[in-house]
């Protein structure tokens, strides 16, 4: 099966960098989302990478011209989806609205095309069990930053056929990930222990254990992991950490995945992380952070 045409459903965080890979590729790539001003700002990442690459000398001013000639940026989703091969939907972390994009997207996209979710833990088959076509559908789990980020996690569920699997296998060979391939078990083989780490560092940033910055460099030091996870949940950010926890907590059935406080305090006030520039962190436009009067 050839890759020709993509469509990425969702111009956030995840699905304008998924967009950018895939125009990058070649692939003749739609990036879709129901709101002007969201997609707006999925275009203007696009460029913002690109211009920063062009500054760094990574990438030329050829190179961008000819990937933005790939890309193509629409509301509508029966437009976005028309001819194409694969459709990669990353919306929010919310499973009555992704069944919804997927119940639609049985009905307009083609017959043959594999449909992905670039969910980060909720069940595949609880989103592929409302169509009638669970075989074609298939996790494809990228990790954010999208260019930068090497794994991709594959998910298949009970239903998925090897066709499938085998296409999101070279989907990712193709866009120079490298691929894990996962059984259908919420938050999968990365999210599970992710969000529970970042959960843990926030409630002992509440406790007053020490700074956001010290449990940072704890880990980072001591642990060897490059980023800490406070700085992490605040570049993932920190809605998309909540739902993720929240999605975890029912899933399993376990209160003790639930989000602490502090997280849904931080996300009730609009701090979401370096999206809005406020989290844990204050965040500049370059990047850089300082600390923010949160406890401890
Ligand atoms: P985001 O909030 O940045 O983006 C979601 C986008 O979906 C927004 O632009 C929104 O306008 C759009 N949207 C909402 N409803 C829509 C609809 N009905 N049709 C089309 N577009 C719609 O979220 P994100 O961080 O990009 O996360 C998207 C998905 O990817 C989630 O499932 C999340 O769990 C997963 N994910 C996130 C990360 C991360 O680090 N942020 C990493 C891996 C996976």
């Amino acid at each position: 099966m050839q890759v020709h045409t993509v469509a990425v459903v969702g111009a956030g965080t995840m699905g304008s960098g998924i967009a950018q890979i895939c125009a990058q590729k070649g692939w003749q790539t739609r990036l879709c989302d129901a709101f002007p001003e969201s997609l707006e700002k999925g275009m203007e990442n696009i460029e913002r990478f690109w211009d920063k690459g062009i500054e760094k000398g990574k990438t030329t001013k050829q190179e961008k011209k000819e990937w933005s000639k790939n890309l193509e940026f629409c509301i509508d989703l029966t437009e976005a989806v028309d001819g194409a091969d694969l459709v990669i939907e990353a919306v929010p972390e919310i499973l009555e609205l992704k069944k919804e994009i997927f119940i639609q997207l049985e009905e307009i996209a083609p017959k043959n095309a594999i449909l992905a979710t670039n969910t980060s833990s909720i069940s595949i088959s609880s989103i592929a069990n409302v169509t009638s076509c669970p075989e074609r559908i298939i996790g494809m789990h990228f990790f954010n930053p999208v260019p930068i980020m090497k794994l991709l996690e594959i998910v298949k569920h009970e239903k998925c056929s090897e066709k499938t699997i085998s296409f999101a296998e070279l989907v990712g060979e193709k866009l120079g990930k490298e691929t894990i391939l996962v059984k259908d078990i919420p938050g999968f083989a990365t999210s599970r222990l992710g969000v529970v780490l970042g959960n843990e560092a926030i409630r002992m940033l509440s406790e007053g254990v020490a700074s956001a910055s010290d449990i940072d460099t704890a880990m980072k030091l001591g642990y060897k992991h490059p980023m800490g996870p406070l700085e992490l949940s605040d570049l993932v950010g920190l809605d998309v950490r909540r739902d993720i926890l929240n999605s975890l907590a029912e899933s399993f059935d376990d209160d003790s995945y639930r989000p602490h406080p502090l997280l849904d305090k931080l996300v009730s006030e609009g701090s979401l992380g370096r999206k809005t520039k406020k989290g844990i962190y204050i965040w500049d436009e370059n990047g850089k952070k300082e600390r923010n009067d949160l406890p401890g």
